[in-house]
């Protein structure tokens, strides 16, 4: 039985959920109204399917461990698949979200394509360490290539031979209800992982740490975790000042990586103001899932709100939730406050896609020629 069907018939209205998100109590008053409307045609409203941050919230306070955004996802593969069919009716609230997607759809194929990816296997090493790549994904590169030369200097100085793959995890596909694409995608990494001799991956993304833990047995960890474990270069220290962390969703539980991610803080001397949404019950940036192709509007009250969260400066790990929050409000990658001047200015805008693909592209042929 598909999660709809289970929310149709388990569901007991007790409201949870719809306390706690605004796309859901925007929509409905209980998510047994968007079940039935989902299974009686998922085809009609693709806005309302489009708008789920697919962030996890309603799972983690639902008693019945009921899951709403899995719902809003069933939406979207029935979607996407009357999209490839060219069966998906015409429909007025259809043409501002298809753009959109297509958009997206867009992003996967360049991401993924020979302009933006590079694979550099690692080397034997000395036989006492795993052979080792780091996979930094999509939107760590785009927000910086310096960030990401440095952490790979860094890895190959704690890790020797350690090699760099850059492509993406198919997360955006997954989660735009293209199931196919996110498959060959995912096989792709995998069969070039094996080609390469991979033994361990080192992710700097919470997203492509959930990808590949959920969707393979490779042995994985975040630069983060392996920070704390064999230490991380001396920084300017954060003299007192006070920060706020934004726990990324994909992170809801991994109490290790978001410790992790706190410990590197705390010893780079900040003081952490925690916000009142965090660990396993963080709140989303507004960006994920897809979610402004739905609803741009309401995705931006959801980044209001979660910036209003913080007492100082917003640090986080993911460089697509810090690139969403700085539209908001100042916000920095950790990685900033361990390899770079943390009291460095960040614009108020995200960058313009343009330089995202310039920086990729750029980061592709410097670490092609690094030896
Ligand atoms: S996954 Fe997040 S945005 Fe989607 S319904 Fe659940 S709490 Fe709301
Ligand atoms: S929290 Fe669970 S039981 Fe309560 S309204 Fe939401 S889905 Fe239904």
């Amino acid at each position: 039985m598909g999660e709809t069907e289970k929310i149709l018939q388990s569901c007991d209205d007790c409201g949870a959920c719809i306390k706690n998100c605004i796309f859901l109590s925007h929509y409905c008053k209980t998510p047994k109204d968007l079940a039935g409307r989902f299974l009686r045609d998922p085809l009609k409203d693709i806005e309302t399917a489009y708008s789920c941050t697919l962030c996890g919230l309603c799972r983690r306070v639902c008693h019945l461990n009921l899951y709403p955004g899995d719902m809003y996802l069933e939406a979207r593969r029935e979607i996407f698949r009357a999209l490839q069919a060219k069966t998906l009716p015409e429909a007025p609230g259809h043409r501002a979200v298809l753009p959109k997607l297509k958009a997206i759809g867009s992003h996967q194929a360049f991401s993924t394509s020979p302009l933006f990816t590079l694979s550099k296997g690692p080397s034997a090493g000395n036989g006492t360490v795993p052979k080792t790549v780091f996979f930094p994904g999509c939107s760590f590169p785009a927000y910086s290539p310096g960030l990401v030369v440095k952490s790979y200097r860094y890895l190959r100085g704690k890790i020797p031979g350690t090699g760099i793959v850059l492509n993406c995890c198919g997360k955006p596909s997954r989660d735009m209800g293209d199931e196919e694409k996110f498959h060959t995608i995912f096989r792709n990494t995998m069969e070039e992982f094996s080609r390469l001799g991979v033994e361990e991956v080192v992710v700097a993304c919470i997203n492509c740490h959930k990808v590949f833990a959920e969707n393979s047995s490779m042995r994985i960890r975040t630069i983060y975790e392996l920070m704390t474990e064999m230490g991380f270069p001396k920084s300017v220290s954060g003299q007192g000042r006070k920060v706020s962390i934004h726990d990324v969703c994909p992170a809801r539980y991994t109490p290790g990586i978001r410790s992790a991610v706190r410990e590197i803080v705390t010893r780079l001397d900040y003081e952490i103001a925690e916000m009142p949404f965090r660990n396993e019950v963080t709140s989303c940036c507004g960006a994920g899932g897809c979610a402004p192709c739905g609803n741009a509007d309401l995705s931006d009250r959801h980044s209001q709100k979660r910036v209003d969260q913080a007492k100082g400066r917003i640090v986080t790990y993911c460089a697509h939730c810090r690139e969403r929050i700085s539209s908001y409000a100042s916000s920095l990658h950790v990685l900033d406050l361990v390899f770079r001047d943390p009291g460095r200015q960040h614009g108020k805008k995200y960058n313009k896609s343009w330089k995202n693909w310039l920086n990729r592209w750029y980061l592709k042929h410097r670490l092609r020629v690094m030896s």
